[in-house]
């Protein structure tokens, strides 16, 4: 990048609070070949002299020093339409607002940093390259796996859209287990009745849309190559090999097995029967005691069976309660004299199903009643005891027939745990090492009842199949990104996604059928689909200097490196989410994107003015993770929070990007301490990129014994975990690293 120009914008305060002159006297000091400021550069006028400067000066890449990236994006994006190379820096959030005003922080200081911005974001935008996008073939067909309610919608919504549809289906029919349900709860005004079951209809619809090719008895042997362009091998009757753009997993769930419910009497007594056998009994009309035949006076639905439960399954299965109240009504229109008893820890009907709730409630014989199952006795009479209960402490029901709401489980792969069974396999027979061999074969054999879970069979180096949570729901950042998994283009809807009800699992399979849409539009003009939205950069691997270390691909969470035989990375470009973190993982560095770079970062750092004074200028240097940490403090910002003039922003793609030469690069110069501020991890992560903070967490690991060595304080490296929402944390933040470095007293290495 040869010809280079700073665009500084005067107005939102900047103007007042910075020295204009210096600033631009930076600019030119660096050696930029044009200069320009504005008095408001988003507005018509001042893009228009942005343009004029650049086509008169000949210019390839521009500055804009005004507001955040993240405001005016339209307005400046217009810039770039012709291929010009755009960065740019937030004198306005970063510096002109949190400082103005700030006490023991003069104007000297202020305009400082707006210089140090501008020239770092001049040695960023040096290494900057344009963007060649990606125009790849792609097919317009959506492939949805699994035709319960979510498949079926997902199928029909997905046709609508214009995309031909492949329903995949294991089974011999579509429909799923909601088909044999007599109805469904409420969906419509006044919520107070089962309703028709949707799924015969949404059947015929699906099978009369020309657009949708319905396979039945069929699996998937093999799903090759990425978003836009899978290629799927299918088995069964079909025997088809098809190439899809993206894929909707609609798998649904299945019932928790009953064979471990025998604390609540089933198995005990044929009287004893799950939601589900009981819903044979409606769908026949013939309500009677398995056991000898006759018609039960009372039954007692016992809620939460397995649900809600630490010995079982600990999450609320989220259907169950709104499905007895339905088959507490369809049992009173059959037999309104049977009497029937709901007991439950406490009933979860919400929103408009409160309607649902109470009109049932109305109904003749019908008694509702908090109480804990402590156990059901089965010998002779069924009784039920009951503790905590409303009815007293300590009281039986006894009953005729207990029906169980088993809660339910998700029809998904074991992913990861696959993946790792067939790694230990392979280790187990062509490891070096005896001790490895043995210790793989034995882990093989403990993982080898996970063998034939397989749905997808994705050959992705990272598993066969959508990496899951604890209970087995695929992965996904549930907040930013309800639909997404960890395997770009596959979207998990239904209850195989979380637990559901039915109405839910339609909107749902809906709602995945628009993302699988997206995805194939986003991947025809070459664009990364979430979170960086619209990216057309994407990495590139320098791989003549590769060590075939592994490291990236094992660290990429979303499955887009494969690796060959010698373990060299393969690189599938259209399942990139274009987090960067093969780019901090590689000790080679050769990963780089063309507006994100491990040399790009490191030469803003370089272009920093760190000076000798400490006592007056201490530096702080804070990399912040675009996704949350960065609009936390630019919020923070807005609101008119104050923080110390010594600190440098740096925004990163995520924390997970971060290389550990950056913080050698700025400890080396002078800057007394590094702040990395990024999303929480763990159990309920909130990185977008899944582990990028826990990975920059375990690099720093290593970063504290080399600093030791350096004779440096460890502490002068810290990370921060920052939800978007604690922007009112950020100047306390800031000032309590500037007050421990202080104690620790200035970078040792400082004017060497
Ligand atoms: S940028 Fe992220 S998603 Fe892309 S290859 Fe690297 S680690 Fe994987
Ligand atoms: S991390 Fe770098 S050196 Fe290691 S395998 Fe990946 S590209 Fe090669």
């Amino acid at each position: 990048m040869d010809k280079l120009g700073v665009f500084l914008c005067t107005g939102c305060g900047i103007g007042e609070a910075v020295d204009v002159d210096a600033v631009i006297e930076a600019a030119d000091e660096h050696g930029c070949s044009s200069t320009l400021t504005h008095e408001c550069l988003c507005a018509a006028e001042g893009l228009e002299a942005i343009k004029t400067s650049v086509s008169e000066n000949g210019l390839d890449g521009i500055l804009v020093a005004a507001c955040s990236e993240r405001a005016k994006t339209k307005e400046f994006a217009s810039l770039t339409e012709d291929g010009l190379v755009m960065f740019r820096t937030a004198v306005r959030d970063h510096c002109a607002w949190p400082l103005a005003g700030v006490e023991d922080c003069d104007a000297e200081d202020i305009t400082m940093l707006a210089q140090d911005q501008v020239r770092m974001g001049l040695a960023r935008l040096e290494g900057m390259k344009p963007f060649d996008p990606l125009q790849p073939e792609v097919s317009d067909t959506v492939m949805v796996v699994g035709s319960g309610r979510a498949g079926l919608e997902a199928a029909i919504a997905a046709a609508g859209m214009g995309h031909s549809v492949v329903l995949v289906e294991s089974s011999d029919d579509i429909g799923g287990l909601l088909a044999a349900q007599k109805s469904i709860p409420p969906e419509e005004p006044p919520y107070d009745a089962p309703q028709v079951n949707p799924i015969p209809a949404l059947v015929e619809k699906v099978k009369a849309t020309d657009q949708i090719k319905v396979l039945t008895s069929t699996n998937i042997v093999k799903i090759d190559g990425q978003p836009g362009e899978f290629s799927v091998e299918l088995n069964g009757s079909s025997g088809l090999q098809m190439k899809v753009g993206a894929i909707v997993q609609a798998t649904g769930a299945v019932p928790y097995d009953s064979a471990n419910l025998g604390h609540l009497g089933y198995g005990a007594s044929p009287d004893v029967v799950t939601a589900q056998e009981f819903e044979t009994m409606l769908t026949s009309g013939s309500v009677t005691c398995p056991s000898d035949g006759r018609t039960p006076k009372r039954i007692s639905f016992i809620q939460c069976a397995g649900s809600r439960d630490p010995e079982h399954l600990v999450y609320c299965s989220s259907e169950c309660c709104v499905n007895t109240l339905r088959q507490v009504q369809e049992l009173n229109a059959i037999d309104g004299s049977i009497e029937t008893a709901i007991i439950h820890k406490d009933m979860r009907a919400a929103g408009l199903m409160e309607h649902f709730y109470l009109a049932t409630q109305e109904k003749t014989g019908v008694m509702i009643t908090r109480g804990d199952v402590s156990g059901v006795q089965a010998n002779g009479k069924l009784s039920i005891q009951l503790e905590n209960s409303l009815l007293g402490d300590n009281v039986a029901i006894d009953t005729d027939l207990i029906v169980l709401a088993v809660g339910m489980v998700p029809v998904a792969a074991d992913g990861e745990l696959i993946r790792e069974l067939h790694d230990s396999r392979h280790q187990a027979e062509h490891s070096d090492s005896s001790q490895v061999r043995a210790t793989s074969a034995a882990r093989a054999e403990a993982l080898a009842h996970h063998e034939g879970t397989e749905i997808l069979n994705l050959t992705y180096r990272q598993g066969p199949d959508l990496p899951a949570l604890k209970y087995n729901f695929p992965d996904s950042h549930f907040i930013c990104f309800p639909y997404e998994t960890r395997r770009t283009g596959i979207y998990a809807a239904g209850t195989v996604h979380a637990p559901m009800e039915s109405a839910q699992a339609g909107e749902d399979g809906f709602g995945a059928a628009l993302k699988a849409v997206q995805c194939i539009e986003m991947t025809k003009r070459g664009e990364a689909v979430h979170p960086r939205a619209g990216d057309v950069g994407y990495p590139d691997f320098f791989l003549q200097r590769c060590t075939q270390c592994k490291r990236c691909t094992e660290e990429c969470p979303f499955g887009t490196l494969n690796e060959d035989e010698k373990g060299t990375p393969e690189l599938f470009t259209l399942r990139c989410r274009r987090c960067g973190i093969c780019m901090g993982a590689c000790p080679e560095r050769i990963i780089s994107f063309p507006d994100y770079s491990v040399h790009q970062v490191a030469e803003m750092i370089k272009a920093m003015e760190v000076p000798e004074d400490y006592e007056e200028k201490p530096r702080i240097l804070a990399l912040m993770c675009e996704n949350d940490a960065l609009p936390a403090l630019e919020n923070a910002a807005a609101h008119g929070e104050k923080w110390n003039p010594w600190v440098r922003i740096i925004p990163v793609r995520c924390l997970g990007s971060m290389n550990i030469i950056w913080l050698a690069e700025s400890l080396s110069r002078g800057v007394d301490g590094v702040i990395l501020i990024g999303c929480k991890y763990g159990d309920d992560y909130q990185c977008h990129y899944v582990r990028g903070s826990e990975l920059a967490n375990t690099r720093l690991d290593n970063v504290g014994e080399t600093l030791e060595r350096l004779a440096l304080e460890s502490e002068r490296v810290k990370l921060v975990e920052l939800s978007h929402d604690e922007f009112g944390r950020i100047p306390k933040i800031l000032d309590e690293f500037a007050e421990e470095l202080d104690e620790m007293g200035p970078n040792p290495l400082k004017g060497f």
